[in-house]
């Protein structure tokens, strides 16, 4: 290393990250799976591993971190994010919004001795289609005066629960599709609603039968609920280190805020709860606040198409 006081490193080509993560998934899988299985299934994951994608906005940027960065020091946009353990090497998770600029970015931290460090990856640009919506209650597109308070009180509720961090060194990423369903309306849609332009959907849209349960992608702790609306009855819960699930149009919540779920726990029920066309879950994830694409998580799925 330079004895200069602030170093800028690069990170690794991706070819190397992609054989940690590669191990780092495979260690993920031998929790459940014999070997035999596991080489089996060698070849889906080598083509589906969600977390080597390219780096855009409303995606994840994997970055390995030389091994003398302290974790707790580690920040990008004065937000904490997330690190991942492994074979004694240590990589950032990092959510980038929808809003990410492509081109250079820099996560901040310390080594173990004190030194600052900014540590580079790169964004790539990514064109996101288009949606028109048509919404027939009025209100839910233009809201009225006594509409607002409501909704700005609510939007502080929400935001406070997804920049939940709690610290825990164990923090499960792949994550089992909360519902099982067709894609209705995919991440990071620029959306119309009655012709009149509103932010881009934040998360993923998956069809189902109103009742259908719901069930928790990923073992962590219900940091809230309760009825939105926007987003009618809603679920979130932290998985820790910043990772955080959004449920919303909900039918029925089964859970209160500080119930602690495991993986497969039924959380409550889809619904069509909030501005909805007709039943669906809407499923958000948020990483060091920002909001990515869900599919990110799902081993076996595609991101949302550009
Ligand atoms: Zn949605």
């Amino acid at each position: 290393m330079k004895p200069l006081h602030c170093l800028t490193r690069y990170s690794p080509p991706r070819s190397t990250f992609h054989l940690s993560l590669l191990t780092f998934h495979l260690s993920l899988l031998t929790r459940h799976l014999s070997l035999v299985t596991l080489l089996l299934l060698l070849p889906a994951w080598c083509i589906a591993l969600p977390l080597d994608s390219t780096p855009v906005p409303g995606g994840i940027a994997v970055v390995r971190l030389p091994n003398d960065v302290a974790p707790a020091t580690l920040r990008y946009r004065d937000r904490k994010v997330l690190v991942l353990q492994q074979d004694g090497e240590q990589s950032a998770v990092v959510g980038l919004s929808l809003g990410t600029k492509p081109g250079r970015h820099y996560l901040k931290a310390e080594t173990t001795q004190g030194e600052s460090l900014s540590i580079a990856f790169t964004v790539e640009d990514k064109a996101y289609e288009e949606q028109h919506i048509t919404i027939e209650d009025k209100r839910k597109v233009n809201p009225e005066k006594r509409d607002m308070e409501r909704i700005t009180r609510e939007k502080k509720q929400i935001s406070a629960a997804l920049q939940q961090w709690s610290a825990q060194p164990d923090v499960v990423i792949d994550f089992v599709k909360p519902v099982e369903g067709p894609t209705s309306s995919p991440f990071g849609l620029k959306r119309f609603f009655n012709e009149q332009p509103r932010n881009p959907h934040s998360g993923l849209d998956i069809a189902a039968p109103e009742g259908t349960p719901i069930r928790a992608p990923a073992p962590g702790t219900v940091i809230d609920t309760g009825n939105y609306f926007f987003n009618g009855n809603t679920v979130l819960i932290d998985h820790g280190q910043g990772l955080v699930t959004m449920y919303c149009h909900m039918s029925a919540i089964d859970v209160k805020p500080g119930t602690r779920v495991e993986t497969g726990d039924v959380i409550g029920k889809v619904g069509m709860t909030g501005r909805v066309t007709g039943p669906h879950l809407h499923w958000g994830v948020s990483l060091n606040d920002a909001r990515v694409d869900p599919v990110l998580f799902i081993p076996a799925e595609e991101p949302a198409a550009e």
